[in-house]
C-alpha cells in the first residue's frame, strides 16, 4: 500500500513546513514537473476541444459572492474578509463567478455559444487543520476549472462532450474511477433557485450518463449549492473514495449574474452554465497519481523521463552531450554520473525513470547510446539520434489517444 504523503516526501514531490502552515504544501522540482506535465496535458486536450483559457485573480470583493450565492451559502469553506481600503475582499472559494463576469464583460450572441472558458487558478478552503494532510486536504488549491455557457439546448451535449474528456484524461493518466455518482439536492434540505431548475438539471446530468453507457449512483445531499453533477470518484490504496472531476449544470448562477445572450429572434435569452474539472485540482490528483502508480508514473509524466548513466568517467563528456540534446528536445533529462556509485546501484536507483541511457567505452567510440526501459526490456545501441526518437516515442504515448 502506498501512502501518497510518505512517498511524496521520499521522491520529493511535495513538503511542508510549520511556518507556511497546515494544509499549505510546497511542491519541490520532482512535483513542480509533473505539475507542468499535468497542466500542460490538461490545456492542450481542452484547446482541442474548443476552450479558451484565461486567468483571473483570486482574490475579490466580498459582494461578487453575495452575488453567487457563496457567500449565504459556502461560508464555512471561505476565510473571513479583509479590509482593504473600506472594502471588504476575500479569498475565492470558487473560480465561477470570475467566469460569469468575463462572459458579461460584453455583449454576447448566439453564435458565440457555446462559449467555453478554462482555468487553472487557485482558489481557497479553509479547512479545519485537523482533517488537513499531504495533498489531499488542502487549504490552497490549485483548481482545473471551466465553465461552458450555452443553450438550454446545447447542455446535454456539452455535459456529455465534457464527461468524455474526463474519461480520456483518465487514460492517459492511467486512473481508473471507481463509480459515477449523480450528486443531488438534500430532499429535505433548503436549496437555492426552483425545484423545477433542479430537476431538469438532475434529469439533463441522468441523461448524459445513460447516453454514455455508465451506470451511476444518485445520491442525495452531494450536489453543489447551485445545482446537482456528476461526480466522478477515486479511490486510493486503502480504498478510500474522493471525488477527482465534475461536471454540473447550473440555471443559478446565470440567474443571480443576470448573464443573457441575444437569439436568433433579437430577443435577450439566459445562457445556461456547465460547470466542469477534467482532472479537479493539482493536489489531488497528483496525490492520486502518486498513490496509484506507487511512483512510477506514466512516461509523459514522470519528472525525469530519461536517465543517463555513464559507466565510468571516461564517457562523461558524451553522456553530458546526450543528456543536453535530450533537454533540447524537451526531454526531462539527468544525467546519472559514477559519483553516484556503480551502474548497478544507480540502475536500482532510477528504477522509477521510464528510460536510461547507458554509455560505456563501446557505446562512446561509436556516437551510441544503450537504451534500457523500465518495464526491464533493453534495447540494442542506438545512434544519439535514434535513441532520442524512442525515448520520445516512449514518452509522449499518449498524444495517440
Ligand atoms: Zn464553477
Amino acid at each position: 500500500m502506498h501512502d501518497h504523503r510518505r512517498l511524496g516526501r521520499e521522491l520529493e514531490i511535495f513538503d511542508t513546513d510549520p511556518l507556511i502552515g497546515a494544509g499549505l504544501p510546497y511542491w519541490r522540482p520532482a512535483g513542480a514537473a509533473i505539475r507542468h506535465a499535468l497542466e500542460e496535458y490538461v490545456r492542450e486536450l481542452e484547446r482541442r476541444a474548443g476552450y479558451q483559457h484565461v486567468y483571473s485573480p483570486v482574490l475579490a470583493k466580498r459582494e461578487l459572492y453575495d452575488i453567487s450565492g457563496h457567500w449565504a451559502h459556502y461560508r464555512d469553506g471561505m476565510y473571513p474578509p479583509m479590509e482593504v481600503g473600506g472594502e471588504q475582499v476575500v479569498l475565492r472559494p470558487s473560480l465561477c463567478p470570475h467566469h460569469a463576469l468575463i462572459y458579461r464583460s460584453r455583449g454576447r450572441s448566439y453564435r458565440e455559444l457555446p462559449l467555453r472558458m478554462a482555468e487553472l487558478g487557485a482558489m481557497h478552503r479553509s479547512e479545519l487543520s485537523g482533517v488537513l494532510g499531504g495533498l489531499t486536504r488542502v487549504r490552497s488549491i490549485q483548481l482545473n476549472d471551466a465553465h461552458i455557457f450555452c443553450t438550454p439546448d446545447q447542455v446535454a451535449d456539452e455535459a456529455a462532450a465534457a464527461l468524455g474528456l474526463i474519461r480520456r484524461a483518465y487514460r492517459a493518466l492511467g486512473i481508473e474511477p471507481v463509480r459515477y455518482r449523480l450528486s443531488l439536492a438534500d430532499p429535505s434540505g433548503p436549496h437555492v433557485g426552483s425545484r423545477e431548475a433542479w430537476d431538469l438539471a438532475a434529469a439533463i446530468l441522468a441523461e448524459v450518463l445513460a447516453r454514455s453507457g455508465i451506470d451511476f449512483e444518485a445520491e442525495p445531499g452531494e450536489a453543489a449549492f447551485y445545482g446537482p453533477k456528476i461526480d466522478v470518484q477515486v479511490a486510493d490504496s486503502a480504498e478510500r473514495e474522493t471525488t477527482l472531476s465534475t461536471v454540473q449544470v447550473d440555471f443559478y448562477q446565470p440567474e443571480r449574474f443576470g448573464l443573457q445572450y441575444i437569439g436568433p429572434d433579437g430577443g435577450r435569452h439566459r445562457p445556461v452554465m456547465v460547470h466542469h474539472s477534467v482532472i479537479g485540482s493539482a493536489e489531488r490528483a497528483v496525490a492520486h497519481l502518486i498513490d496509484v502508480h506507487g511512483g512510477a508514473f506514466p512516461g509523459w509524466l514522470a519528472p525525469v523521463q530519461l536517465a543517463v548513466l555513464p559507466i565510468s568517467g571516461d564517457e562523461l563528456a558524451p553522456a553530458e552531450a546526450f543528456m543536453r540534446q535530450a533537454v533540447e528536445q524537451r526531454i526531462r533529462a539527468d544525467l546519472v554520473g559514477p559519483e553516484h556509485g556503480s551502474l548497478g546501484a544507480r540502475i536500482r536507483s532510477s528504477r522509477l525513470v521510464p528510460c536510461l541511457g547507458i554509455i560505456g567505452s563501446a557505446e562512446a567510440a561509436a556516437g551510441q547510446v544503450a537504451l534500457r526501459l523500465r518495464d526491464g526490456r533493453k534495447l540494442p545501441a542506438l545512434a544519439a539520434g535514434e535513441a532520442l526518437a524512442r525515448v520520445a516515442n516512449e514518452i509522449s504515448a499518449y498524444y495517440r489517444d
